[in-house]
Protein backbone atom coordinates (compact mmCIF):
# COMPACT_ATOMS: atom_id res chain seq x y z
CA UNK A 1 0.00 0.00 0.00
CA UNK A 2 1.09 3.39 -0.70
CA UNK A 3 2.98 5.06 2.57
CA UNK A 4 0.75 8.14 2.45
CA UNK A 5 -2.14 6.00 2.39
CA UNK A 6 -1.12 3.61 4.89
CA UNK A 7 -1.05 6.03 7.55
CA UNK A 8 -4.59 7.72 7.04
CA UNK A 9 -5.67 3.94 6.76
CA UNK A 10 -3.56 2.96 10.67
CA UNK A 11 -5.12 5.67 12.29
CA UNK A 12 -9.10 4.86 10.93
CA UNK A 13 -8.17 1.02 12.08
CA UNK A 14 -7.11 2.19 15.27
CA UNK A 15 -10.20 5.02 15.90
CA UNK A 16 -12.50 1.70 14.90
CA UNK A 17 -10.88 -0.72 17.03
CA UNK A 18 -12.78 -4.40 16.73
CA UNK A 19 -14.55 -3.70 13.94
CA UNK A 20 -12.89 -6.71 11.63
CA UNK A 21 -14.82 -6.20 8.38
CA UNK A 22 -14.63 -2.97 8.25
CA UNK A 23 -10.85 -2.48 8.49
CA UNK A 24 -11.04 -5.19 6.11
CA UNK A 25 -12.97 -3.34 3.52
CA UNK A 26 -10.80 0.19 3.75
CA UNK A 27 -7.67 -1.69 3.81
CA UNK A 28 -8.82 -3.13 0.44
CA UNK A 29 -10.18 -0.11 -1.65
CA UNK A 30 -6.82 1.77 0.07
CA UNK A 31 -4.90 -1.11 -1.46
CA UNK A 32 -6.35 0.45 -5.18
CA UNK A 33 -5.93 4.14 -4.58
CA UNK A 34 -2.24 5.09 -4.71
CA UNK A 35 -1.84 5.63 -8.12
CA UNK A 36 -5.14 7.97 -7.85
CA UNK A 37 -3.34 10.30 -5.10
CA UNK A 38 -0.30 10.32 -7.41
CA UNK A 39 -2.35 12.24 -10.08
CA UNK A 40 -4.72 14.05 -7.76
CA UNK A 41 -2.63 15.32 -5.10
CA UNK A 42 -5.97 17.80 -4.19
CA UNK A 43 -7.87 14.46 -2.55
CA UNK A 44 -4.65 14.17 -0.08
CA UNK A 45 -5.26 18.00 0.49
CA UNK A 46 -8.64 17.74 0.89
CA UNK A 47 -8.76 15.37 3.22
CA UNK A 48 -11.18 13.09 1.00
CA UNK A 49 -10.06 9.67 2.69
CA UNK A 50 -9.70 10.85 6.51
CA UNK A 51 -13.98 12.21 5.34
CA UNK A 52 -14.99 9.19 3.57
CA UNK A 53 -13.90 6.85 6.44
CA UNK A 54 -15.86 9.05 8.95
CA UNK A 55 -19.39 8.46 8.38
CA UNK A 56 -21.94 11.08 8.26
CA UNK A 57 -23.90 10.19 11.14
CA UNK A 58 -24.53 6.81 12.40
CA UNK A 59 -27.42 5.73 14.58
CA UNK A 60 -28.10 2.85 17.28
CA UNK A 61 -30.79 2.09 18.57
CA UNK A 62 -32.65 -0.12 20.81
CA UNK A 63 -35.94 -2.11 19.29
CA UNK A 64 -38.09 -3.61 21.82
CA UNK A 65 -40.59 -5.79 20.66
CA UNK A 66 -42.86 -8.75 21.73
CA UNK A 67 -42.74 -12.68 20.85
CA UNK A 68 -45.95 -14.98 20.01
CA UNK A 69 -45.30 -16.54 23.65
CA UNK A 70 -45.64 -12.84 25.11
CA UNK A 71 -41.90 -11.86 26.25
CA UNK A 72 -40.35 -8.65 25.81
CA UNK A 73 -37.53 -8.89 23.18
CA UNK A 74 -35.31 -6.52 22.96
CA UNK A 75 -32.16 -6.17 19.74
CA UNK A 76 -30.07 -3.21 18.33
CA UNK A 77 -30.68 -1.19 15.24
CA UNK A 78 -28.46 0.46 13.09
CA UNK A 79 -28.07 3.08 10.01
CA UNK A 80 -25.01 3.96 9.24
CA UNK A 81 -25.68 7.34 6.59
CA UNK A 82 -21.80 7.09 5.19
CA UNK A 83 -21.65 9.65 2.58
CA UNK A 84 -24.26 11.69 0.40
CA UNK A 85 -21.78 13.74 -1.83
CA UNK A 86 -23.79 11.94 -4.80
CA UNK A 87 -27.44 11.41 -3.40
CA UNK A 88 -29.49 10.34 -0.71
CA UNK A 89 -27.86 7.81 1.75
CA UNK A 90 -29.41 4.46 -0.37
CA UNK A 91 -28.47 1.15 0.95
CA UNK A 92 -30.30 -2.23 2.47
CA UNK A 93 -31.28 -2.95 5.62
CA UNK A 94 -29.72 -6.22 7.04
CA UNK A 95 -31.28 -8.86 9.57
CA UNK A 96 -29.23 -11.25 11.14
CA UNK A 97 -27.52 -12.34 14.50
CA UNK A 98 -24.45 -11.53 12.92
CA UNK A 99 -25.09 -7.80 12.83
CA UNK A 100 -22.86 -5.25 14.23
CA UNK A 101 -21.50 -1.86 13.78
CA UNK A 102 -18.44 -3.17 12.50
CA UNK A 103 -20.47 -5.50 9.97
CA UNK A 104 -23.12 -2.32 8.91
CA UNK A 105 -19.64 -0.10 8.10
CA UNK A 106 -17.98 -2.44 5.62
CA UNK A 107 -21.75 -2.71 4.34
CA UNK A 108 -21.71 0.98 4.41
CA UNK A 109 -18.56 1.66 3.13
CA UNK A 110 -18.44 -0.12 0.15
CA UNK A 111 -22.40 1.28 -0.35
CA UNK A 112 -20.64 4.33 -1.38
CA UNK A 113 -18.62 2.86 -4.18
CA UNK A 114 -20.93 0.81 -5.50
CA UNK A 115 -23.26 3.05 -5.60
CA UNK A 116 -21.38 5.88 -7.53
CA UNK A 117 -20.33 2.89 -10.39
CA UNK A 118 -24.07 2.26 -10.93
CA UNK A 119 -23.93 6.19 -12.34
CA UNK A 120 -27.33 6.94 -10.50
CA UNK A 121 -27.48 9.70 -8.12
CA UNK A 122 -27.31 7.64 -4.88
CA UNK A 123 -24.88 8.43 -1.87
CA UNK A 124 -24.21 5.36 0.62
CA UNK A 125 -25.48 3.75 3.66
CA UNK A 126 -26.60 0.61 5.04
CA UNK A 127 -28.70 -0.46 8.39
CA UNK A 128 -30.07 -3.70 10.24
CA UNK A 129 -30.53 -5.45 13.40
CA UNK A 130 -28.57 -8.28 15.10
CA UNK A 131 -32.94 -9.55 15.19
CA UNK A 132 -32.72 -13.09 14.20
CA UNK A 133 -35.49 -13.67 11.80
CA UNK A 134 -35.11 -17.79 11.28
CA UNK A 135 -38.02 -19.42 12.77
CA UNK A 136 -40.09 -16.55 13.94
CA UNK A 137 -43.49 -16.64 12.78
CA UNK A 138 -45.45 -13.29 10.39
CA UNK A 139 -46.64 -11.53 13.53
CA UNK A 140 -43.48 -11.58 15.12
CA UNK A 141 -41.45 -9.98 12.17
CA UNK A 142 -44.68 -7.42 11.96
CA UNK A 143 -43.93 -6.71 14.82
CA UNK A 144 -40.29 -6.18 15.01
CA UNK A 145 -40.31 -4.21 11.42
CA UNK A 146 -43.18 -1.67 13.42
CA UNK A 147 -40.72 -1.38 15.73
CA UNK A 148 -37.56 -0.85 13.91
CA UNK A 149 -39.62 1.81 11.90
CA UNK A 150 -40.89 3.38 15.43
CA UNK A 151 -37.23 4.87 15.46
CA UNK A 152 -35.59 4.65 12.21
CA UNK A 153 -38.43 6.83 10.46
CA UNK A 154 -37.24 10.12 12.06
CA UNK A 155 -34.00 9.37 10.20
CA UNK A 156 -35.03 8.85 6.60
CA UNK A 157 -36.90 10.14 3.53
CA UNK A 158 -37.20 10.38 -0.03
CA UNK A 159 -34.14 13.11 -0.31
CA UNK A 160 -32.52 11.74 2.63
CA UNK A 161 -32.10 7.91 3.21
CA UNK A 162 -33.41 5.42 1.03
CA UNK A 163 -33.03 1.62 2.87
CA UNK A 164 -34.26 -1.34 0.91
CA UNK A 165 -33.55 -4.97 1.68
CA UNK A 166 -30.42 -7.20 2.15
CA UNK A 167 -29.93 -10.32 4.09
CA UNK A 168 -33.24 -11.23 5.78
CA UNK A 169 -35.18 -8.92 4.61
CA UNK A 170 -37.37 -9.13 1.43
CA UNK A 171 -40.62 -7.71 0.03
CA UNK A 172 -42.38 -8.93 2.89
CA UNK A 173 -40.23 -6.91 5.54
CA UNK A 174 -40.47 -3.65 3.20
CA UNK A 175 -44.14 -3.82 3.24
CA UNK A 176 -44.04 -4.10 7.37
CA UNK A 177 -41.99 -1.10 7.51
CA UNK A 178 -43.38 1.10 4.64
CA UNK A 179 -47.07 0.60 6.39
CA UNK A 180 -45.16 1.75 9.87
CA UNK A 181 -43.61 4.69 8.33
CA UNK A 182 -47.12 5.71 6.24
CA UNK A 183 -49.11 5.05 9.77
CA UNK A 184 -46.44 7.54 11.77
CA UNK A 185 -45.87 10.36 9.36
CA UNK A 186 -49.23 10.02 7.47
CA UNK A 187 -47.35 10.41 4.21
CA UNK A 188 -47.61 8.15 1.56
CA UNK A 189 -43.69 8.73 0.02
CA UNK A 190 -43.50 5.81 -1.96
CA UNK A 191 -39.58 6.70 -2.58
CA UNK A 192 -38.77 6.38 0.91
CA UNK A 193 -38.20 2.27 0.49
CA UNK A 194 -37.11 0.77 -2.49
CA UNK A 195 -37.99 -3.28 -2.85
CA UNK A 196 -41.87 -2.45 -2.19
CA UNK A 197 -44.28 -4.81 -4.21
CA UNK A 198 -45.41 -4.10 -7.34
CA UNK A 199 -49.17 -2.73 -6.33
CA UNK A 200 -48.09 -0.22 -3.85
CA UNK A 201 -45.30 1.55 -5.85
CA UNK A 202 -42.47 -1.19 -6.10
CA UNK A 203 -40.09 -1.81 -9.52
CA UNK A 204 -40.69 -4.87 -11.84
CA UNK A 205 -36.88 -6.85 -11.93
CA UNK A 206 -36.09 -5.35 -8.31
CA UNK A 207 -36.31 -8.75 -6.52
CA UNK A 208 -34.30 -10.40 -9.84
CA UNK A 209 -31.79 -7.45 -9.95
CA UNK A 210 -29.08 -8.50 -8.11
CA UNK A 211 -28.99 -12.05 -9.24
CA UNK A 212 -29.37 -10.90 -12.99
CA UNK A 213 -26.68 -8.34 -12.16
CA UNK A 214 -24.51 -10.55 -11.25
CA UNK A 215 -24.14 -12.97 -13.97
CA UNK A 216 -24.68 -10.03 -16.67
CA UNK A 217 -21.72 -8.68 -15.59
CA UNK A 218 -19.92 -12.21 -15.26
CA UNK A 219 -21.14 -12.80 -18.96
CA UNK A 220 -19.23 -9.38 -20.07
CA UNK A 221 -15.59 -10.44 -18.05
CA UNK A 222 -16.43 -13.77 -20.05
CA UNK A 223 -16.93 -12.02 -23.70
CA UNK A 224 -13.24 -10.23 -22.91
CA UNK A 225 -11.84 -14.11 -23.24
CA UNK A 226 -14.31 -14.81 -25.95
CA UNK A 227 -16.20 -16.88 -23.37
CA UNK A 228 -20.03 -17.32 -22.23
CA UNK A 229 -21.76 -18.77 -19.76
CA UNK A 230 -22.97 -21.48 -22.53
CA UNK A 231 -21.89 -24.66 -21.69
CA UNK A 232 -20.23 -23.77 -18.04
CA UNK A 233 -20.60 -25.56 -14.89
CA UNK A 234 -21.58 -22.87 -12.16
CA UNK A 235 -21.59 -23.33 -8.86
CA UNK A 236 -23.64 -20.92 -6.75
CA UNK A 237 -23.58 -20.05 -2.69
CA UNK A 238 -26.25 -19.39 -1.26
CA UNK A 239 -30.10 -19.79 -1.89
CA UNK A 240 -31.75 -16.76 -0.80
CA UNK A 241 -32.74 -13.73 -3.50
CA UNK A 242 -29.96 -13.06 -4.77
CA UNK A 243 -29.07 -17.08 -5.14
CA UNK A 244 -31.96 -18.23 -6.30
CA UNK A 245 -32.45 -15.00 -9.63
CA UNK A 246 -28.27 -15.84 -10.26
CA UNK A 247 -29.38 -19.43 -10.87
CA UNK A 248 -31.95 -18.95 -13.22
CA UNK A 249 -29.92 -15.76 -15.32
CA UNK A 250 -26.55 -18.37 -15.61
CA UNK A 251 -29.07 -21.24 -16.53
CA UNK A 252 -30.87 -19.08 -19.07
CA UNK A 253 -27.67 -18.35 -20.78
CA UNK A 254 -26.93 -21.90 -21.08
CA UNK A 255 -25.01 -22.59 -18.11
CA UNK A 256 -25.41 -25.59 -15.53
CA UNK A 257 -25.94 -24.25 -12.15
CA UNK A 258 -25.28 -27.76 -10.09
CA UNK A 259 -25.04 -26.93 -6.58
CA UNK A 260 -26.17 -23.99 -4.46
CA UNK A 261 -26.14 -23.68 -0.37
CA UNK A 262 -27.71 -22.49 2.89
CA UNK A 263 -26.07 -21.95 6.37
CA UNK A 264 -26.69 -25.94 7.31
CA UNK A 265 -25.74 -27.69 4.20
CA UNK A 266 -25.82 -27.52 0.01
CA UNK A 267 -27.20 -29.58 -2.32
CA UNK A 268 -25.80 -31.09 -5.54
CA UNK A 269 -27.64 -31.50 -8.40
CA UNK A 270 -25.91 -32.31 -11.76
CA UNK A 271 -29.03 -31.82 -14.24
CA UNK A 272 -28.90 -28.63 -13.02
CA UNK A 273 -30.77 -26.74 -10.31
CA UNK A 274 -34.81 -26.63 -10.39
CA UNK A 275 -35.20 -23.25 -9.91
CA UNK A 276 -39.04 -23.44 -9.84
CA UNK A 277 -38.53 -25.89 -7.12
CA UNK A 278 -35.90 -24.03 -5.42
CA UNK A 279 -38.16 -21.11 -5.06
CA UNK A 280 -41.03 -23.23 -3.85
CA UNK A 281 -39.00 -24.03 -0.95
CA UNK A 282 -36.81 -20.88 -0.32
CA UNK A 283 -39.45 -18.33 -1.03
CA UNK A 284 -43.13 -19.83 -0.80
CA UNK A 285 -43.00 -22.07 2.10
CA UNK A 286 -39.86 -20.43 3.68
CA UNK A 287 -38.24 -24.22 4.14
CA UNK A 288 -34.18 -25.26 3.83
CA UNK A 289 -32.56 -26.39 1.27
CA UNK A 290 -32.29 -30.28 2.88
CA UNK A 291 -36.06 -30.13 1.36
CA UNK A 292 -34.73 -29.96 -1.96
CA UNK A 293 -33.33 -33.22 -1.76
CA UNK A 294 -36.69 -35.72 -1.00
CA UNK A 295 -38.34 -33.56 -3.81
CA UNK A 296 -35.66 -34.63 -6.81
CA UNK A 297 -34.39 -37.70 -8.17
CA UNK A 298 -30.63 -38.02 -8.27
CA UNK A 299 -29.90 -34.83 -5.98
CA UNK A 300 -27.15 -35.44 -2.95
CA UNK A 301 -27.96 -33.17 0.51
CA UNK A 302 -24.17 -32.55 2.09
CA UNK A 303 -25.03 -31.78 5.89
CA UNK A 304 -22.33 -29.27 6.92
CA UNK A 305 -19.21 -28.68 4.46
CA UNK A 306 -18.72 -25.92 1.68
CA UNK A 307 -20.14 -25.96 -1.47
CA UNK A 308 -16.93 -24.47 -2.52
CA UNK A 309 -15.54 -28.11 -2.17
CA UNK A 310 -17.29 -28.49 -5.65
CA UNK A 311 -15.52 -27.87 -8.76
CA UNK A 312 -16.52 -25.36 -11.31
CA UNK A 313 -15.86 -23.24 -13.83
CA UNK A 314 -17.97 -20.38 -12.68
CA UNK A 315 -18.45 -19.51 -9.10
CA UNK A 316 -20.80 -16.95 -8.21
CA UNK A 317 -20.57 -16.51 -4.78
CA UNK A 318 -24.14 -15.43 -3.46
CA UNK A 319 -24.17 -16.15 0.65
CA UNK A 320 -22.25 -13.90 2.93
CA UNK A 321 -18.87 -12.00 3.53
CA UNK A 322 -15.43 -14.10 4.14
CA UNK A 323 -17.42 -17.32 2.78
CA UNK A 324 -15.11 -18.10 0.51
CA UNK A 325 -10.67 -18.27 1.70
CA UNK A 326 -7.83 -18.49 -0.09
CA UNK A 327 -7.63 -22.34 0.01
CA UNK A 328 -10.99 -22.64 -1.51
CA UNK A 329 -10.00 -20.31 -3.88
CA UNK A 330 -6.50 -22.11 -4.57
CA UNK A 331 -8.25 -25.62 -4.79
CA UNK A 332 -10.94 -24.01 -7.72
CA UNK A 333 -7.90 -22.57 -9.62
CA UNK A 334 -6.31 -25.60 -9.89
CA UNK A 335 -9.17 -27.59 -10.99
CA UNK A 336 -10.30 -25.47 -14.06
CA UNK A 337 -11.90 -22.75 -12.45
CA UNK A 338 -12.23 -19.65 -15.87
CA UNK A 339 -13.93 -16.75 -13.51
CA UNK A 340 -15.56 -15.48 -10.53
CA UNK A 341 -18.85 -12.70 -9.67
CA UNK A 342 -19.40 -12.25 -6.30
CA UNK A 343 -23.03 -12.01 -6.12
CA UNK A 344 -22.64 -11.40 -1.69
CA UNK A 345 -20.80 -8.20 -0.26
CA UNK A 346 -17.23 -9.10 0.06
CA UNK A 347 -17.42 -12.89 0.18
CA UNK A 348 -14.34 -14.03 -1.09
CA UNK A 349 -11.62 -13.40 1.98
CA UNK A 350 -8.22 -10.77 1.06
CA UNK A 351 -6.46 -14.34 0.69
CA UNK A 352 -8.65 -15.71 -1.74
CA UNK A 353 -8.59 -12.34 -3.92
CA UNK A 354 -5.03 -12.32 -3.82
CA UNK A 355 -5.05 -15.90 -5.44
CA UNK A 356 -7.72 -15.28 -8.33
CA UNK A 357 -5.86 -12.30 -9.25
CA UNK A 358 -2.18 -13.98 -8.94
CA UNK A 359 -4.02 -16.54 -11.27
CA UNK A 360 -5.17 -14.18 -13.87
CA UNK A 361 -8.60 -15.60 -13.94
CA UNK A 362 -11.40 -13.11 -14.15
CA UNK A 363 -12.86 -11.78 -10.70
CA UNK A 364 -15.57 -9.64 -10.44
CA UNK A 365 -16.04 -7.73 -7.07
CA UNK A 366 -19.05 -7.61 -5.41
CA UNK A 367 -19.18 -3.71 -5.43
CA UNK A 368 -19.15 -4.55 -9.47
CA UNK A 369 -20.77 -7.31 -9.96
CA UNK A 370 -23.71 -7.31 -7.52
CA UNK A 371 -24.44 -3.46 -8.21
CA UNK A 372 -27.64 -4.10 -10.16
CA UNK A 373 -29.86 -4.66 -7.27
CA UNK A 374 -29.39 -1.00 -5.58
CA UNK A 375 -29.13 0.04 -9.67
CA UNK A 376 -32.60 -1.29 -9.87
CA UNK A 377 -33.68 0.73 -6.48
CA UNK A 378 -32.11 3.44 -8.06
CA UNK A 379 -34.67 3.06 -11.11
CA UNK A 380 -37.45 2.61 -8.40
CA UNK A 381 -36.84 5.51 -6.98
CA UNK A 382 -36.89 7.30 -10.49
CA UNK A 383 -40.41 5.97 -11.01
CA UNK A 384 -41.70 6.92 -7.83
CA UNK A 385 -40.78 10.50 -8.84
CA UNK A 386 -42.26 10.28 -11.72
CA UNK A 387 -45.32 8.79 -10.50
CA UNK A 388 -44.68 5.86 -12.78
CA UNK A 389 -44.56 1.61 -13.27
CA UNK A 390 -42.18 0.57 -16.17
CA UNK A 391 -42.53 -2.86 -18.40
CA UNK A 392 -40.89 -6.02 -17.01
CA UNK A 393 -38.58 -5.59 -20.29
CA UNK A 394 -37.96 -1.85 -20.44
CA UNK A 395 -36.52 -2.48 -16.90
CA UNK A 396 -34.50 -5.65 -17.64
CA UNK A 397 -33.26 -3.52 -20.54
CA UNK A 398 -32.19 -0.64 -17.91
CA UNK A 399 -30.64 -2.54 -15.87
CA UNK A 400 -28.76 -4.69 -18.35
CA UNK A 401 -27.15 -0.99 -19.79
CA UNK A 402 -25.79 -0.56 -16.22
CA UNK A 403 -24.41 -3.46 -15.78
CA UNK A 404 -22.34 -3.13 -19.13
CA UNK A 405 -21.74 0.37 -18.53
CA UNK A 406 -19.86 -0.57 -15.06
CA UNK A 407 -18.07 -3.52 -16.60
CA UNK A 408 -16.98 -0.94 -19.52
CA UNK A 409 -16.41 1.69 -16.82
CA UNK A 410 -14.23 -1.05 -14.78
CA UNK A 411 -12.49 -2.69 -17.29
CA UNK A 412 -11.67 0.95 -18.95
CA UNK A 413 -10.05 2.06 -15.64
CA UNK A 414 -8.24 -0.74 -15.30
CA UNK A 415 -6.19 -0.41 -18.39
CA UNK A 416 -5.96 3.35 -17.61
CA UNK A 417 -4.07 2.45 -14.40
CA UNK A 418 -1.95 0.09 -15.96
CA UNK A 419 -3.53 -3.14 -14.83
CA UNK A 420 -5.73 -4.14 -17.51
CA UNK A 421 -8.20 -6.75 -16.22
CA UNK A 422 -8.02 -5.88 -13.04
CA UNK A 423 -11.82 -5.45 -12.13
CA UNK A 424 -11.31 -4.42 -8.51
CA UNK A 425 -8.43 -1.87 -9.26
CA UNK A 426 -10.99 -0.58 -11.77
CA UNK A 427 -14.07 -0.74 -9.32
CA UNK A 428 -12.19 1.26 -6.41
CA UNK A 429 -10.76 3.03 -8.80
CA UNK A 430 -13.68 4.36 -10.41
CA UNK A 431 -15.99 4.38 -7.89
CA UNK A 432 -13.86 6.71 -5.72
CA UNK A 433 -12.82 9.44 -8.33
CA UNK A 434 -16.85 10.53 -9.14
CA UNK A 435 -17.50 10.72 -5.48
CA UNK A 436 -13.98 12.52 -4.57
CA UNK A 437 -14.66 14.49 -7.33
CA UNK A 438 -17.83 15.54 -5.64
CA UNK A 439 -16.36 16.01 -2.23
CA UNK A 440 -14.70 18.37 -3.19
CA UNK A 441 -16.88 20.63 -5.09
CA UNK A 442 -19.41 20.46 -2.20
CA UNK A 443 -16.69 22.16 0.07
CA UNK A 444 -15.95 20.93 3.53
CA UNK A 445 -18.74 18.37 4.49
N1 LIG B 1 -28.57 -4.56 -0.10
C1 LIG B 1 -28.32 -4.41 -1.51
C2 LIG B 1 -26.87 -4.13 -1.75
O1 LIG B 1 -26.02 -4.70 -1.08
C3 LIG B 1 -29.29 -3.46 -2.18
C4 LIG B 1 -29.43 -2.11 -1.57
C5 LIG B 1 -30.54 -1.25 -2.15
O2 LIG B 1 -31.28 -1.71 -3.03
O3 LIG B 1 -30.64 -0.11 -1.72
O4 LIG B 1 -26.46 -3.39 -2.61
Amino acid sequence: MDARLETIRDTVLARNPGEGEFHQAVTEVFESLGPVHDRHPEFLEGAVLERLCEPERQIIFRVPWVDDAGRFQINRGFRVEFNSALGPFKGGLRFHPSVNLGIVKFLGFEQIFKNALTGMPIGGGKGGSDFDPRGRSDGEIMRFCQSFMTELYRHIGEYTDVPAGDIGVGGREIGYLFGQYKRITNRYESGVLTGKGISWGGSLVRPEATGYGTVIFTQEMLKTRGQSFEGQRVVVSGSGNVAINAIAKAQGLGATVVACSDSSGYIVDEAGIDVELLRQIKEVERGRLKDYEARRSNVTYVDGGSVWDLDATVALPCATQNELDGDAAARLVRNGLLAVGEGANMPSTRDAVAVFQDSGILFGPGKAANAGGVATSALEMQQNASRDSWSFAHTEERLTEIMVGIHDRCAATAAEYGDPGNYVLGANIGGFVKVADAMLAQGLI
